[in-house]
C-alpha cells in the first residue's frame, strides 16, 4: 500500500459562499463546523498562525475548502486570491488548492485560477451515476463533471474528484464504476466520504420517513476497501477517507445517523490488513507466522485497537 505524498495543509474554509444549491445531504455549516464566512483579513491570519506551527523545511499548501469557491464572482475570488498569492511568490507556500463544484468551472474562472498560482482543483463529483446526482438533487450531470475535467486538464492544473459512497440509489457497483470513471477522467487525487446523515437536511428528513437508509459502519468499510485498492492501484492518491470529525459531529449536535468514526481510515486499512494476514496464515505450514511490515504500516496491520492482533494470535509483526 503506497503512501500518499506528504504535505501540510493550511485550510481556509469557505462554508456555503455564494451556494444556491440545497444537496439533500448536505448542511455545510454544520460540516464545516463554523458559520462566518472569512474576511479575507482573516484568512490571512489563518495562514500566518498556521505558519508559525508548521516546521519551516515541510512542503505546505493553502487549500480553500467547504463551499464551493469558483461560486463567487470573480472579484470576490480575487479578494481571497491576492491574500494567499504573496506566499507563493515568497516560496512560503508551494501552491494554492481549492475545491468547488464542476458547473462552476469555465475558461475565465481557469485563468484568474492560473494567475494566482492554484496547482490543483478538486470538483465535488461525489457519484458518476447521474441517476444518484439526480436523487441527490445536485444540479449538475456526470457529462458536467466530465467537460470540467477535460478543461482543468487541459489548463495544466492537478485535478481532484472527491466522491461520496452511500448516497440515495448508490450500490458498491455504482461507487466503483465512480472510482474508475476518476481515474479515467485523469484525476491525480481524491477524497472519499461516506454519507452521513445530518441533521436539517433533506436526508434527514427522507431518513426521518424511512425513504433513506445510510449504510452501516461495516458496509461503509467493505466499500472503501475495494476503493482504496483501485484508486492505490491506479496511482491516484487518497487525500481522505472519512469526514473531519467537526464538533457538531462529535458532539452529536448535527449528527443523525451513518457510517461516522473518527479513525475511519484505520477501520478500512485494518480490514485490508485483515484480509491479507488471512490469506498468509491459510498458506503457512507452521506458527508463529512471522508478518514482516513496513513502517507505515504497522498501526494497520496490527489493527485498530489491535484488531488484527487479537485476531490472528500466531501471526508475529516485524517492523521491516
Ligand atoms: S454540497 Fe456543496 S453544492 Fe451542495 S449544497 Fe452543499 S455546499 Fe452547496
Amino acid at each position: 500500500m503506497k503512501p500518499a505524498r506528504q504535505y501540510r495543509v493550511i485550510p481556509i474554509f469557505i462554508p456555503q459562499q455564494a451556494c444556491p444549491f440545497r444537496c439533500s445531504y448536505c448542511n455545510q455549516f454544520a460540516i464545516a463546523g463554523q458559520a462566518s464566512v472569512p474576511t479575507p483579513e482573516e484568512a490571512r491570519e489563518t495562514i500566518e498562525s498556521h505558519l508559525a506551527t508548521i516546521p519551516a523545511e515541510a512542503e505546505k499548501r493553502i487549500a480553500f475548502f467547504g463551499g464551493s469557491f469558483t461560486g463567487m464572482s470573480l472579484e470576490e475570488q480575487e479578494t481571497y486570491l491576492a491574500v494567499t498569492k504573496p506566499y507563493v511568490e515568497s516560496g512560503l507556500v508551494s501552491g494554492i488548492q481549492l475545491s468547488t463544484r464542476p458547473d462552476y468551472i469555465n475558461f475565465d474562472v481557469l485563468q484568474l485560477l492560473k494567475q494566482y498560482h492554484v496547482t490543483l482543483i478538486e470538483l465535488g463529483a461525489q457519484s458518476l451515476d447521474d441517476d444518484v446526482l439526480r436523487q441527490v438533487g445536485r444540479g449538475h450531470t456526470v457529462a458536467q463533471v466530465r467537460e470540467a475535467s477535460r478543461m482543468i486538464k487541459e489548463a495544466g492544473f492537478s485535478l481532484g474528484l472527491q466522491m461520496m459512497i452511500g448516497l440515495p440509489g448508490d450500490t458498491r457497483e455504482k461507487s466503483l464504476r465512480t472510482a474508475e470513471l476518476i481515474c479515467e477522467l485523469g484525476a491525480s487525487c481524491t477524497r472519499i466520504y461516506p454519507t452521513l446523515v445530518v441533521k436539517n437536511t433533506l436526508l434527514a428528513a427522507q431518513y426521518r420517513q424511512g425513504l433513506y437508509q445510510p449504510l452501516s459502519l461495516e458496509t461503509a468499510v467493505e466499500w472503501c476497501k475495494d476503493l482504496y485498492q483501485y484508486f492505490t492501484e491506479h496511482g491516484v492518491t487518497i487525500l481522505r477517507m472519512g469526514l473531519h470529525p467537526s464538533e457538531g459531529l462529535l458532539s452529536g449536535t448535527d449528527y443523525l445517523a451513518g457510517p461516522f468514526h473518527v479513525s475511519f481510515k484505520e477501520l478500512v486499512l485494518t480490514a485490508l490488513w485483515r484480509d491479507r494476514l488471512a490469506e498468509i496464515v491459510a498458506a503457512a505450514d507452521e506458527t508463529p507466522v512471522v508478518v514482516r511490515v513496513p513502517a507505515s504500516e504497522i498501526n494497520y496491520a496490527v489493527g485498530y485497537q489491535s484488531a488484527n492482533k487479537k485476531a490472528f494470535p500466531g501471526v508475529r509483526f516485524e517492523v521491516e
